[in-house]
């Protein structure tokens, strides 16, 4: 209990969203009636194997993807270590060389450091003010040694979309394996593998008012790919483990669910994105939005009130019932400031005064005010007392 007597804005999208009902449906119902192991013989496990290869089709449909290209993981961060260290395991004799950027996901950056360990080099690309990879720099970085290109689609933090179309073709020309994070954007933008040039692209379930721990790989038939994790040959022998069929089914629907009005929704929550940004500046115009002007994921702002520290800010508005974030999920909590703000060249003062507002299908034109006067009041909140610290604090 809270004690708030607020009514609750959720505005933290890009962490997690709730799972919509025909979602917890779908699951329950794979719970109850194909309960089987997809491996065995009989007639139950015949079942669950079926249902299985329904929901592979169906995703594949979805991505302009074959059936055989769809890999169902434990989620973004185990779909983004599998394109990764089995991308890098197959093409091993080729070339021992990696090219990403500074501000991916740390699901990307810690499994880039830990191939580092084992002998990989990599290439940590710079990012321009607003947060995006430049495809000269893609270019420029690739050496003989070059095997693979990782670039995530949108960034988390900030919003800002990369070029993964130009990028991707780079990639192609000089016969490299490109995979794009796209975690933060299927549903949201189109995303098909027969349009875009890439080779592997990561998704999770529950960005997508889908459950949590399931999510996907796509990878290119063509495209050798190591296993990480051994044991049964489930996933054509590239993820051992009984499939967790009920999120998997639940996944299945929850892009079904989000495909269905894409076009509508990206339009409501770009228009809630604007009247949102516009409102926060006149009410403050000290307020400095970050991330591309244009290039950005419809729904999620991420904006920096100088002199106000960003988890209290997001700590204020949860007493008024308003979730935002302070940066990513994950790094939310740590005390080191955001490295992808700090790779867009702002200091580490500037990269801890922000908070992202990530919009989602549960929000309405009718909360941009609300979320607007809170922000005011509790970023004048902290200024004022950190005003009175101060005074407190110099001696007369
Ligand atoms: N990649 C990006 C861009 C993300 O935003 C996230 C989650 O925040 C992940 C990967 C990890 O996904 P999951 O939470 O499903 O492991």
């Amino acid at each position: 209990m809270t004690g708030n007597t607020h009514k609750t804005i959720y505005c933290d999208h890009s962490a997690t969203t709730p799972v919509a009902p025909e979602v917890a449906e779908e699951m329950q119902r794979v719970m109850r009636e194909v309960w089987g192991n997809p491996s065995s013989v009989h007639q139950t496990g015949r079942a669950a194997k079926v249902e299985l290869e329904l929901a592979r089709e169906r995703l594949a449909e979805h991505l302009g993807a074959a059936r055989n290209e769809i890999i169902f993981t434990g989620g973004g961060t185990e779909s983004d270590n599998l394109a990764l260290r089995g991308i890098a395991e197959a093409f091993r004799e080729q070339g021992n060389h990696i090219i990403t950027s500074r501000v991916e996901h740390h699901a990307i950056l810690h499994t880039c450091e830990a191939l580092e360990n084992n002998g990989f080099e990599v290439t940590y690309l710079e990012v321009d003010e607003h947060g995006r990879v430049d495809p000269r720099d893609v270019e420029a970085a690739i050496t003989a040694e070059t095997i693979l290109i990782s670039i995530m689609h949108a960034n988390n933090e900030i919003g800002t979309i990369n070029p993964i179309d130009a990028i991707g073709r780079i990639a192609h020309e000089h016969g490299i394996v490109f995979h794009t994070d796209a975690v933060q954007t299927f549903g949201k933008l189109p995303i098909d593998v027969q349009e875009l040039p890439v080779d592997a692209l990561s998704i999770s379930g529950h960005k997508i008012y889908g459950p949590k721990g399931i999510g996907v790989l796509y990878v290119n038939k063509n495209i050798d790919i190591r296993p990480q994790l051994t044991g049964g040959s489930q996933e054509r022998n590239l993820r051992a483990g009984t499939e967790n069929l009920p999120a998997i089914a639940g996944l299945t629907r929850a892009v079904q669910f989000i495909l269905q009005h894409r076009d509508e929704e990206t339009d409501r929550l770009r228009s809630l994105q604007q009247h949102l940004e516009a409102a926060l500046s006149e009410a403050l115009p000290e307020a400095h939005i970050h991330g591309h002007p244009h290039h950005r994921i419809p729904g999620l702002t991420h904006v920096g009130f100088p002199g106000v520290d960003g988890e209290s800010l997001v700590l204020n508005l949860d007493m008024r019932g308003i979730h935002v974030s302070s940066g990513s999920a994950c790094s939310s909590g740590s005390i080191t400031p955001s490295h992808v703000l700090l790779a867009m060249g702002y200091d580490e003062k500037t990269a801890r005064q922000a908070i992202r507002i990530s919009l989602g299908k549960s929000n309405t034109m009718e909360d941009i005010p609300l979320i607007v006067q809170a922000v005011t009041e509790e970023t004048e909140r902290i200024r004022s007392a950190n005003a009175r610290k101060h005074s407190r604090m110099t001696p007369v």
